[in-house]
């Protein structure tokens, strides 16, 4: 990984549901992204969801709730959050460099 994934752009200072539908990452350079979750949900880029090989999107989204929320969020190393989704997916890594391109704040 670049050195980028330090860097005060990609380093979360707290991450929390903002409400039903929503996650606020607080980043440590000022910025504050607010996610729809169930964006994040057909975000996902765990194998089950990406063609790892073509990077084709697999995820059928009719097949995602709408309602789908995180029941779990925890930290994978220093880079990451793993989230649990009320659909059972829990597959999904979610790489905070990743998190900040989706916010378009990067
Ligand atoms: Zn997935």
């Amino acid at each position: 990984m670049p050195a980028a994934a330090t860097d005060d752009a990609t380093t979360p200072l707290s991450i929390r549901q903002d409400g039903p539908r929503s996650l606020a990452i607080e980043w440590a350079d000022g910025h504050r992204s607010v996610y729809d979750v169930r964006t994040l949900r057909l975000a996902c880029g765990c194998a089950h969801c990406v063609n790892e090989w073509t990077g084709e999107g697999m995820l059928d989204p009719a097949s995602v709730p709408e309602d789908v929320r995180p029941v779990s969020i925890r930290r994978v190393g220093r880079y990451a959050i793993q989230i649990e989704w009320s659909d059972g997916h829990a597959t999904g890594i979610y790489p905070f460099s990743r998190l900040r391109r989706l916010a378009g704040g990067a």
